[in-house]
């Protein structure tokens, strides 16, 4: 109830906990730098003056940087021509924790890549690919369900892998291409280096087998030679980067014992290619705005602690791929079995919208907490951006547990300013704090997690996934099963 009679003051909140940590100062909050641990340093302040129970997880991530100027591909036709593709023009290739790799061999189309025995599908079932490349396109048959062919599609590394493939090219298409250019994607992919959290001394996620990697311009993928050669120089290093986790114990000693997080990623892309003359990533929608609301979800929840335990957590290493959460799940400070859901923030809706969506929360019994929020829902409108799959709540599904991430609905010029806002400054340096931006609706946002996320804390069972779900049958446990 506190945290309802605090609504008139949510929105200024929200705004100055934007305002510092999307503020040049904090300089992008690149992965590894001296901003981001300052603002990891303000929000393990703000969790512990709202009283959780508060510490920082250090995250030991190594990063390969490519050397784009010693790395290419070599495409070689049965007479033997080589046609080389530079990296960074005609095709892209991202670092390798190898440091120097440099494999040749036979190239084998292998359609999707994909093995999915729920669908019978096997574009492996007559290749032998033992030894050789394998020439992969994107995505996954259109008659999947949308979330699932995401999922699939990130398997396709390992998969060829596990078929014995020593190297994969990914072929550029008509799709890749009306999703985003070729041009604009191979000067825009990935200054900030591939990262993988340390298992000991092995980073993860990294598949060994596979000894190149790379993604072939339009060109080349229409004319796909019987060779190829796939050559990587990257530049190694080890930084630090932390998790910072606040608790706010539970009031039923019943229930005390299970969690559940709330999370949203502190990381953003740090000081990259400038873009008019500004070379600070500030991330202020992406995703200081989500951080804003964290901290206030965990004062408004200490205030009026509910029935189960409450994990707040900001996460390190989204940007270059889940890492830092994939870290905290396969890590958790707690026993993994208590953690019981995750709602996730990446991005507030920083404008005025007319009705919410919860992606995620049709796997799972999380969509009966959805009537909560006292808000219209929505099918997600944007089904072909997968969002369940790209963001940290997917390294907790990927351990058995339900999840979602709230996204908004939006009409007329706010659609509008939103629509531009991916076009014009997501991932760029304008998404800063001169923008327009309504924190009004930011704080009408957040109160809706507030209210989903106390009424998955308030009830007597924990959240299961939907009988049948392929995420729950994938990944799920006898605990978390219906
Ligand atoms: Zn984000």
């Amino acid at each position: 109830m506190l945290a309802i009679l605090l609504a008139a003051t949510l929105s200024t909140a929200i705004r100055a906990h934007m305002t510092f940590l999307a503020d040049d100062l904090l300089e992008g909050r690149g992965i590894g730098t001296r901003g981001y641990d300052l603002a990891a340093r303000y929000v393990s302040s703000q969790f512990e003056a709202a009283g959780l129970n508060t510490s920082l997880q250090q995250v030991p991530l190594r990063r390969a940087e490519l050397i784009p100027e010693e790395s290419y591909v070599e495409l070689i036709r049965a007479n033997g021509e080589r046609t080389l593709l530079a990296a960074g023009k005609d095709c892209i290739m991202a670092g390798d924790f190898r440091g120097v790799t440099d494999v040749e061999a036979p190239l084998v189309y292998a359609g999707f890549g994909l093995t999915a025995a729920n669908h019978h599908h096997d574009d492996y079932a007559n290749l032998d690919v033992a030894g050789k490349i394998v020439a992969v396109k994107g995505g996954a048959p259109a008659s999947w369900a949308t979330e699932e062919r995401a999922h699939w599609a990130s398997t396709k590394g390992e998969n060829a892998a596990k078929h014995g493939a020593i190297g994969i090219i990914r072929i550029w298409t008509d799709e890749d291409e009306s999703f985003g250019v070729w041009d604009a994607t191979v000067r825009s992919y990935s200054d900030i280096g591939t990262f993988a959290w340390l298992d000991g001394e092995t980073p993860r996620p990294f598949l060994p087998q596979l000894r190149g990697t790379a993604w072939i311009s339009p060109q080349a993928s229409t004319n796909l030679p019987p060779r190829v050669r796939i050559v990587n120089h990257s530049r190694m290093s080890n930084v630090q980067s932390a998790n910072v986790v606040g608790i706010l114990p539970g009031s039923d000693p019943a229930l005390h014992n299970e969690y559940v997080v709330i999370s949203a990623h502190l990381d953003h892309l740090g000081i990259g290619v400038p873009v008019h003359g500004d070379a600070i990533y500030n991330g202020a929608v992406d995703n200081a705005s989500g951080v804003a609301a964290l901290i206030e979800l965990a004062r408004m929840f200490a205030a009026a602690p509910p029935r189960r335990s409450m994990l707040f957590v900001a996460f390190t290493g989204e940007e270059p791929g889940l890492i830092g959460s994939d870290y905290f799940a396969q890590n958790p400070p707690v026993q993994r079995e208590t953690i019981v859901a995750d709602i996730n923030i990446d991005g507030l809706s920083m404008w005025p919208f007319d009705s919410l969506f919860a992606r995620g929360a049709d796997h799972s019994s999380l969509k009966k907490n959805l009537a909560a929020a006292g808000e219209p829902f929505v099918p997600d409108p944007f089904p072909a951006q997968a969002g369940f799959v790209r963001s940290d709540q997917f390294s907790f599904v990927r351990i058995g547990v339900p999840s979602m991430i709230l996204g908004a609905e939006r009409s007329g010029e706010a659609r509008s300013i939103a629509l531009d806002w991916l076009r014009t400054r997501y991932h760029r340096p304008s998404d800063d704090m001169t923008q327009r931006l309504d924190f009004d609706a930011a704080a009408r946002f957040t109160t809706a997690i507030y209210r989903i996320a106390e009424a998955v804390a308030q009830q007597d069972v924990r959240p299961k996934w939907n009988r049948g779900d392929f995420f729950g049958a994938r990944f799920g446990t006898a605990l978390t099963r219906e």
